[in-house]
């Protein structure tokens, strides 16, 4: 079962400096700048009372939105004996942290897994080393992988953060480059279309018509694609998409780029009707047919959520007088069919 995780945001603490696109104040909606175990506390505490906590799931604590290891030591250790204290009390399972390739060594990983750390998400952004040094991000390629084996010879789970269309991107660079992460296969990938907030270098770039990001069609695309190489080599995509934060700093500051408030469901829903288009394909439907589709509740949602635009996308595409969706709850994700109807 996915861990139900309770996220403290530490907005780009321990950061060496700020990457173009950042600014984690506004994509976190959180301004804390120091240790205030209190209301850590309550927010843990609020996690665990939260109604979308499945029964029996495991919880995880984790320290997102900075580079965790590049924090002092003292300060990591004082943060990582709190969280493993819920441990100790049995009321979490683990620990997580989100951090830069170029701040972990095998020393720091062992630290981190002797305190209940089981999952590091590295910040790659990029496998192409224009783009990391476009966005300023201080290290290259050769440093994500590497930090990938350490923290899988670590015996962790190794999740991987990308951003296509970063500065100096495009899809034909960024598709090809994933096959470096094929080969060495991390556990997951979250994948983050590059936006532009207020108050960035990106933000300035994109004003004088120095950056274009990618458009909103055109990162569905990419995510898509992407999305079928990784999971084709058995590598989970768990996120797809920045998520709005409650209030109106993250909309109130974003000031243009490919943000959906279900950019993850549009991509599955691009995927899932191609997967249909395909076999209708292989039906040879008579002119005069219509089609059905049973599916269960996630695919259905595919195509019946963000207005039915899949629904009515797929009915363009497909050129048959009547398309019908049928709901089946007891199929399974990635169960459904497709036949002709007389
Ligand atoms: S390292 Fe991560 S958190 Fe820090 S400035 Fe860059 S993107 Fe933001």
């Amino acid at each position: 079962m996915k861990p139900f995780i309770i996220p403290i945001f530490l907005p780009q603490w321990g950061c060496p400096q700020q990457c173009v696109y950042c600014r984690q104040e506004t994509i976190t909606g959180e301004r804390r700048s120091r240790l205030e175990t209190k209301e850590l506390a309550r927010v843990v505490e609020q996690g665990l009372a939260s109604k979308r906590r499945k029964k029996n799931q495991p919880v995880e604590i984790a320290f997102y939105g900075g580079n965790f290891t590049g924090l002092p030591l003292e300060t990591q250790q004082r943060l990582l004996d709190w969280g493993s204290a819920y441990i100790g009390r049995g009321r979490i399972t683990a620990l997580r942290v989100s951090t830069r390739p170029d701040a972990v060594t095998d020393d720091i990983l062992a630290r981190l897994k002797r305190s209940g750390v089981e999952t590091v998400e590295l910040g790659f952004q990029a496998l192409d080393d224009r783009v990391l040094e476009r966005s300023l991000r201080g290290h290259r390629v050769r440093d994500n992988l590497q930090a990938l084996k350490l923290v899988k010879e670590q015996g962790l789970t190794a999740g991987v953060q990308l951003m296509p269309g970063l500065p100096g991107d495009r899809p034909e660079r960024f598709l090809p480059s994933l096959s470096l992460l094929q080969r060495r296969a991390p556990d997951f990938v979250r994948l983050y279309p590059a936006l532009v907030f207020k108050q960035t270098r990106l933000a300035a770039w994109y004003l004088e018509g120095a950056y274009r990001p990618l458009g909103l069609a055109e990162a569905l695309q990419v995510c898509a694609r992407a999305v079928t190489l990784l999971e084709s080599s058995g590598i989970r995509v768990l996120r797809l998409g920045l998520q709005a934060t409650p209030g109106p700093d993250f909309l109130g500051n974003l000031i243009a780029g490919p943000f959906h408030p279900a950019f993850g469901d549009l991509v599955r829903g691009l995927l899932f009707r191609e997967k249909i288009a395909a076999a209708a394909g292989g039906l040879k439907i008579r002119p005069d047919a219509g089609l059905e589709i049973r599916a269960g509740d996630r695919e259905t949602g595919y195509l019946t959520g963000n207005g039915g635009l899949n629904l009515e996308r797929l009915k363009v595409e497909l050129g048959c007088p009547t398309l019908t969706l049928i709901r089946v709850p007891h199929l399974k994700p990635g169960e459904w069919e497709i036949m002709q109807v007389p």
